[in-house]
């Protein structure tokens, strides 16, 4: 197209002023505040030119291109103010997903929150003495009521933002300076780059490795105290396992070296349960009761794994060390906000009343195999246009807990043999809202145990609009 007709076209546009008087964009206006229609106004107008340089926009196409204007504008401008951050549904049967969120939060955690966060509150306020309270205090009571019950010792615990904001004020607050033993075994990296050696570094600690990778004895630690030891520190090996020839010391065997020394020991169990979980059949999880039961003088654990909260790094252990860190100017910096303060609170209130069922995590643990056919088998009826089948298979705890462990489960395999199913679980992850899917050897495995039952009917609908497509 020549020059002269490009430029013919470029005058037919009209400027962002006389887009924005348009009816229908004053009404965006309107609804969505000037400056964001201003924003998405613009960029139609400046791709429109665009196209027109490019001969992508030509002749004829112009009339059609400026009625659309208006809706093209909304459009936009419900893209940039879509929310990145949405629900998804997780049909994976990974329970602690991390790139989906890890544990949901409970019903009675998220009411509490969003009541908190949306009044003032006590937050740092002492209501009876009408003066300046901490933060600190309104889980402090329900933990040492939980700890009470199941230990003859006296505990406490602080909060930080994460477990990892957890070990590294751990052992800032007690071994700056000095030397942290470790088995080699144990220097684990966990998912996101939270490597053992890394956060000793920056806690200002000096990393003292002994034994080997699949072996370290207790006659190891032994001979590497001197004076300079202020810690010894076990790590929950979470996302793999050593097997074979292997020796690791008990906890107890630890402790009591450590205490024949006088210097703590720090374990950092990563997911930190305080709910038996054998009864679920998950094994080799130790809870945070039984750490402590062994002697360890500071537990850290994670408050989205199989604790079922929010995000948080939780450590309990003796009143001392943990007055100790909690008076690290770092606690400051890595401290949370009142939303989940009150998450945390309303999570452990469930624990205290033994009402696991109500943390999603937990019960989706407790979910059996009987009760996930039966929902896969209505399911599987619902769909149409796809073929979808039973079979056995298995779920997994995720988060670095309890690896190698899984839970049994029925698989709902769906399938169609003009599709692939790598195409079939783009179509479920371009659901609204997205379903994530499993893939292995070319078949869709959908997995309800981390499905909310109330979602199961969402997944058939988007079965059945992706086989009523391929129909057509
Ligand atoms: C998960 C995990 C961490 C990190 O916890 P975040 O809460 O993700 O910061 C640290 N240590 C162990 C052993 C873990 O399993």
């Amino acid at each position: 197209m020549s020059a002269a007709s490009k430029s013919d076209l470029f005058r037919k546009l009209p400027s962002v002023d006389e887009l924005l008087r348009d009816k229908a964009v004053a009404q965006l206006i309107e609804r969505e505040g000037r400056s964001a229609t201003t924003a998405a106004a613009r960029n139609v107008l400046e791709k429109m030119r665009a196209d027109i340089s490019s001969g992508a926009l030509a002749g004829e196409q112009i009339s059609e291109a400026l009625a659309q204007l208006p809706s093209a504008v909304e459009q936009g401008l419900q893209k940039s103010l879509a929310y990145s951050l949405r629900p998804v549904i997780n049909a994976t049967g990974v329970i602690l997903h991390t790139n989906l969120g890890r544990a949901p939060l409970s019903q009675s955690a998220m009411q509490h929150a969003a009541e908190i966060a949306t009044s003032y509150s006590n937050l740092e306020f002492d209501l009876e003495q009408g003066e300046r309270g901490k933060r600190e205090e309104h889980v402090k009571d329900i933990f040492r009521q939980l700890f009470e019950r199941q230990m003859d010792r006296p505990l406490s615990t602080i909060v930080v933002n994460n477990n990892a904001a957890a070990v590294l004020l751990a052992l800032n607050s007690l071994a700056e300076g000095g030397e942290v033993i470790v088995s080699r075994g144990e220097l684990v990296e966990i998912g996101g780059s939270f490597r053992i050696p890394d956060v000793m570094g920056k806690s200002q600690a000096i990393l003292r490795e002994i034994g080997t990778t699949n072996r370290t004895r207790i006659a190891d630690y032994e001979q590497a105290i001197t004076e300079k030891t202020k810690l010894l520190l076990r790590v929950h090996r979470s996302n793999f396992q050593i097997t074979g020839f292997t020796e690791q010391p008990s906890l107890e065997e630890l402790v009591s070296l450590g205490h024949e020394h006088k210097i703590p020991v720090l374990e950092d169990l990563g997911s930190g349960a305080l709910m038996d979980l054998r009864s679920t059949g998950v094994s080799g999880e130790p809870t945070v009761f039984e750490s402590l039961r062994a002697g360890v003088d500071v537990v850290t654990y994670s408050g989205d794994k199989m604790f079922g909260g929010p995000q948080a790094g939780l450590l309990t252990g003796a009143p001392e060390l943990i007055m100790r860190i909690r008076q690290n100017q770092l606690f400051r910096a890595l401290r949370v906000d009142k939303l989940f303060y009150a998450a945390l609170e309303a999570t452990m209130t469930s624990y205290l009343k033994d009402d696991f069922d109500s943390i999603p995590a937990l019960r989706m643990m407790r979910v059996s195999v009987v009760e996930i056919e039966a929902r896969a088998n209505v399911l599987c009826r619902q769909v149409t246009g796809l073929s979808a089948e039973i079979r056995d298979g298995q779920s997994v705890i995720g988060g670095g807990a309890a690896p190698g462990s899984t839970l049994p489960t029925k698989l709902v395999v769906v399938s169609h043999s003009r599709m692939s199913a790598d195409s079939l679980a783009e179509a479920l992850r371009l659901n609204s809202p997205p379903i994530i899917a499993r893939v292995e050897n070319d078949r869709v495995l959908l997995d309800l145990r981390t499905v909310f039952p109330e979602q199961d009917a969402v997944i058939a609908a988007a079965l059945g609009r992706i086989g009523g497509n391929l129909r057509r």
